[in-house]
C-alpha cells in the first residue's frame, strides 16, 4: 500500500516508534529511523528491516531537543530518501515529579522533545506534502493528552499541546489531501513504561510483576498492555484509503482508560 512512499518516524530505535516503523516498512514504505542507542545495535536494526521488508531504511541520530531538531530530521530524510509522505511524530520522554518540585531543565526538555519537535517536524514536512497533494501526519500523543494524572505536569501539558496542534494542522490542511491525527495510547509496555514500573517496584519494595499489575489496574480497565504492533496497525490504517476523511482526531488506544 505504501510502496514508493517515504516515512519519517521520530524516536523509532525502540518501543512504539519502532513498532510503527516496522509496520510502515511492512507496507512497502522507505523509512527514516530516528533516535538514540548503541551504533552497532541501530545498524543491525536498520539492515535487518531492509532485508525483511525489501525497502530502504536510513537512520538519523539527531537530538530532537535541539532547536528545530524535528525539522532537521525531515530535511535529512528528503536528502537521503526523497520527499516525505508520512510523518510520525513519536519521540517522547517522561519525567515524574510534583509540580512544585519539577526540575526546570526537565520541564524544558519534555516540552522541547514532546511538543516543540512535533511543531518543527510538521512545519518542515507540510510544504512538500502540499506540493504533492498527499500526506499523512500522525502524532503519538497519549491518554495524557486527554486527561491528567498526578506528577506528570510537563508530559501532560506537552501532550495536551500536541492534540491542539493536531487539530490546527488538520484544519489548515483540510482541503489538501493531507490528514493529521493523534494516537493516544494508554499503557504500552516499552522501555519508557518499564522505567516507571521499576521505579515503583524499588520505591515500594515489591516485585516488578506486582508493580506492573498495579499500574494497569489503577488506570486501564482491560488490565492488558497495548502492543507496539497494534499501534503500528493503527498507523497503517490512518495511511490507508479508508482513512482519507479522518483528520483532526485523537484516537485513544487505552483499554477503556478514558471511558471512565
Ligand atoms: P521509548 O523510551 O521506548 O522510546 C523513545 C524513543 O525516542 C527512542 O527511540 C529514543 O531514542 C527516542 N528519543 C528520546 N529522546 C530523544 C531525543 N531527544 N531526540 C531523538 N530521539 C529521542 O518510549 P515509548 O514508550 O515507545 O514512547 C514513544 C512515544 O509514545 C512517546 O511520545 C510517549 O510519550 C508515547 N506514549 C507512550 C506510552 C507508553 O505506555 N509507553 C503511552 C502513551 C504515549
Amino acid at each position: 500500500m505504501l510502496k514508493g512512499k517515504v516515512a519519517v518516524v521520530t524516536g523509532s530505535t525502540s518501543g512504539i516508534g519502532l513498532g510503527i516503523a516496522r509496520a510502515l516498512a511492512g507496507q512497502g514504505a522507505d523509512v527514516m529511523l530516528n533516535g538514540f542507542g548503541d551504533a552497532a545495535g541501530i545498524e543491525a536494526l536498520r539492515a535487518g528491516m531492509e532485508r525483511e521488508f525489501g525497502v530502504r531504511v536510513r537512520h538519523n541520530g539527531d537530538d530532537l531537543a535541539r532547536s528545530d531538531g524535528g525539522g532537521a530530521v525531515v530535511r535529512d530524510a528528503e536528502a537521503r530518501l526523497g520527499a516525505v509522505d508520512v510523518l510520525v511524530n513519536n519521540a517522547g520522554i517522561q519525567h515524574v515529579s510534583p509540580v512544585d518540585e519539577f526540575p526546570l531543565d526537565r520541564w524544558d526538555a519534555v516540552i522541547a522533545i514532546n511538543l516543540s519537535a512535533v511543531f518543527h517536524g510538521i512545519r518542515a514536512a507540510l510544504p512538500g506534502m502540499r506540493a504533492r497533494g498527499w500526506g499523512r501526519i500522525i502524532n503519538i500523543a497519549s491518554v495524557h493528552g486527554l486527561v491528567a494524572s498526578v506528577n506528570k505536569a510537563a508530559y501532560i501539558a506537552a501532550k495536551h499541546g500536541v492534540i491542539g496542534l493536531t487539530r490546527t494542522v488538520a484544519l489548515e490542511a483540510a482541503e489538501t489531501g493531507i490528514t493529521c491525527n493523534a494516537i493516544c495510547p494508554g499503557w504500552v509496555l516499552t522501555p519508557l513504561v518499564q522505567a516507571q514500573i521499576d521505579a515503583r517496584a524499588a520505591e515500594r519494595g515489591i516485585p516488578a510483576a506486582q508493580a506492573s499489575a498495579e499500574i494497569l489496574s489503577e488506570k486501564q480497565p482491560s488490565k492488558a498492555f497495548t502492543t507496539t504492533q497494534q499501534l503500528g496497525g493503527l498507523a497503517v490504517f490512518l495511511c490507508s484509503p479508508a482513512a482519507v476523511n479522518i483528520t483532526g482526531t485523537s484516537l485513544p488506544v487505552d483499554g477503556g482508560w478514558t471511558a471512565q
